[in-house]
């Protein structure tokens, strides 16, 4: 086993820190304050090449592997947590269209992201089917012309007031039906132009083939502040067949797969964040003095510090192992990837509530960035399947 990163992923890590150090870090705290979509940073990692990570190199994409991804949004999530989950979640959305999509809906649905930069959103999550998503009601109903009729609410979909497409999981032919089928959802596009700003304002999209998708106003969440979630109803949306991802019936699969995907992303979250907050912690412990010494040099302080680093590394360790399962389609890859997001969870989690402690009466105010990064963790213990979900995984896999 080979820990060193090769020439290509040590390009990635050195080009996105370059766009962290010079777009996020200096200007983190009052972008936050400000709480505007920080579409010139999207558009900065899409000139870059560094979202749509999934998208096949023959429709103009990266297919950049899943080490090099992680590694990626890893650097991002450094910078802040809520545009690398925003960058993401184009991926979230489009790596369904790129494993199990047609040549044409690979053409239709992935090229308008290598042209521009433009936004998905994954809708899964119902108000009453979160961590049970087979509790979900959206449906899909056939229609005598053969095409279907889309009408259902997802809430908490990330991007979803500036989206472009919208990839919706949801049940066929009832709201109790045992199938599932992927549909994406193609509307006019938006960039910084269109709606530089949603602000606390709802979305109406009327659809040309009918229908329409209605947003509702952004969460006014604890943290992550920088990412956009809000509801969206689909009202008698018109889908064609050709809408339709893979088999109409094998929507849950699809959702395993995404899922296994995308819990070592939400990994690479936790782990950026940790850094962060170790690298904070060491920051102001090395120059704040109490009792004659550096704080950093307190023997209790330095076991804190010492366990912060702990976790950075084991999340890194089960993160590396994970992405590798993942890019050689192991059978046991699922496992894996929740391992990597728990323990990256922890380590986010821990880092940033121990960093801010360490910071003293400092840490709890808004000045210092240790007191976000401990609004923003607590996500990364939530989104992708919550803690218990996960441990359910693990357990089930090894009982
Ligand atoms: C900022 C943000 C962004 C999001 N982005 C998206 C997105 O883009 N697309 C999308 O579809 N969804 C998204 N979500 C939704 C997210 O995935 C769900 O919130 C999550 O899956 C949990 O569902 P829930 O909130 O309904 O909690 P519930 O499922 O109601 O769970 C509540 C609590 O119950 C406990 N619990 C749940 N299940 C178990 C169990 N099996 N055993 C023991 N205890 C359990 C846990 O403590 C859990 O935290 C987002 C959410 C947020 C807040």
């Amino acid at each position: 086993m080979d820990f060193s990163l090769n020439e290509n992923q040590l390009m990635y890590v050195e080009t996105v820190r370059k766009l962290v150090k010079n777009e996020i870090t200096p200007h983190i705290l009052e972008m936050e304050k400000a709480h505007k979509f920080p579409w010139a940073v999207i558009g900065k990692a899409w000139e870059m090449g560094i979202i749509n990570l999934s998208i096949p190199e023959s429709i103009k994409g990266f297919e950049i592997d899943v080490i090099s991804s992680a590694l990626i949004i890893e650097e991002i999530s450094y910078g802040d947590t809520g545009i690398s989950t925003s960058a993401m979640c184009n991926d979230l959305a489009n790596v369904v269209i790129a494993r199990h999509g047609t040549k044409e809906q690979q053409e239709r649905f992935l090229r308008p992201f290598a042209e521009r930069p433009i936004l998905a959103s994954f809708c899964l999550t119902e108000p009453a089917a979160g961590s049970d998503n087979s509790l979900m009601t959206s449906f899909i109903a056939k229609r005598d012309d053969g095409s279907y009729i889309l009408n259902g609410s997802k809430c908490f979909i990330t991007n979803a007031s500036y989206a472009s497409q919208y990839t919706v999981l949801c049940k066929v032919g009832k709201p109790t039906s045992n199938f599932m089928a992927c549909v994406v959802i193609p509307v006019e596009p938006v960039t910084a132009e269109e709606i530089p700003d949603i602000g606390n304002q709802t979305r109406e999209i009327i659809l040309p083939a009918g229908g329409k998708i209605i947003i509702g106003k952004p969460e006014d969440k604890l943290g992550q502040r920088l990412s956009n979630t809000a509801s969206v109803t689909f009202e008698d949306v018109i889908i064609s067949p050709d809408q339709i991802i893979g088999d109409r019936r094998f929507g849950f699969k699809y959702i395993v797969d995404v899922l296994d995907y995308a819990r070592p992303m939400v990994a690479a979250i936790g782990l950026g964040l940790a850094r962060r907050a170790l690298a904070l912690t060491l920051d102001y412990t090395r120059e704040r003095k109490q009792f004659g010494q550096r704080i950093c040099d307190l023997p209790v302080a330095r076991e804190t510090i010492t366990a912060m680093w702990k976790r950075v590394e084991l999340a890194r360790l089960a993160l590396l192992k994970a992405a590798c399962k993942i890019q050689e389609r192991a059978e046991d890859a699922g496992i894996y990837a929740s391992l990597a997001k728990n323990t990256a969870a922890e380590a986010a989690i821990f880092c940033s509530a121990e960093g801010l402690h360490l910071h003293g009466g400092y840490g709890f105010t808004t000045e210092y960035e240790i007191s976000k990064l401990a609004r923003d963790a607590h996500i990364v213990d939530i989104y992708e399947g919550v803690r218990e979900v996960q441990n359910m995984i693990i357990g089930r896999e090894i009982v």
